[in-house]
């Protein structure tokens, strides 16, 4: 009986996750890696480095206009001002959105990210569907992410590499006129600093899985096993 409470618990974890985990525990064994030591990392990018970081740099791109002038001049020094600098953020480079002009984010090779500004990136931004799709579908893709943009919106989609890694700059929500910076830097979302969301008054979590990212994530489970996927077979029931 207590062996079907175990299976229910374990079933939350997904085959990638499963995968990860035995590979820590064989590596652990063999003295490959340190626990610790990997707990420290994962530590940092989950609590101390993530989209907080970037939506501080938003936040005061909205606010100065000549922090946001030397951000579009040179987003690596102008993100270091406010301490934020590292490992795959050695090379940044702002893209603004503006009226008329979208701007998304993508490495179709594999998960290419600006870690010191975004933290870690999600798992359908590493999936095949959507390094595929975003790049000749990308108003498909940003609907199926509940962005719909007017027809006549150009969207750019860049691509970050090993060598050059983006950080959107989403436009600064209507409404918000008298709010400071530290009251702007919530509305600032992960996706909205990635390109497949927006920055929406009222809209302030980075963490919570919307129905399309679940679809995302579902998908990007499903191309470990091979299988063509079809995105919107999956954004039906909850699995
Ligand atoms: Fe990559």
């Amino acid at each position: 009986m207590g062996r079907d409470h175990d299976h229910a618990d374990h079933s939350e974890l997904s085959d990638v996750e499963r995968r990860v985990r035995a590979l820590e525990t064989v590596m652990t064994q063999k003295g490959y890696i340190d626990p610790a030591a990997l707990d420290v990392l994962i530590d940092t990018y989950q609590t101390k480095v993530g989209p907080r970081n970037g939506a501080r740099v938003v936040a005061r791109a909205w606010v100065a206009p000549a922090f946001r002038e030397r951000l579009m001049r040179d987003a690596t020094a102008a993100i270091a001002e406010l301490g934020y600098s590292g490992r795959q953020g050695e090379h940044m480079i702002a893209v603004a959105n503006a009226p008329g002009r979208h701007n998304i984010v993508v490495c179709t090779l594999c998960s290419c990210y600006p870690w010191p500004v975004l933290g870690l990136p999600p798992v359908w931004y590493k999936s095949a569907p959507y390094r595929s799709r975003v790049v000749r579908d990308p108003r498909g893709v940003l609907a199926e992410f509940g962005v719909t943009l007017p027809a006549s919106t150009e969207i750019r989609v860049w691509h970050s590499t090993a060598e050059v890694r983006y950080l959107v700059i989403p436009e600064r929500p209507a409404g918000t006129d008298g709010l400071s910076e530290e009251a702007l830097a919530p509305l600032v979302t992960r996706d909205s600093m990635i390109g497949t969301g927006l920055a929406r008054a009222g809209v302030t979590s980075n963490v919570e899985l919307t129905r399309y990212q679940r679809a995302w994530r579902n998908a990007a489970q499903r191309t470990v096993h091979g299988a063509p996927i079809v995105l919107s077979d999956w954004y039906g029931p909850r699995r």
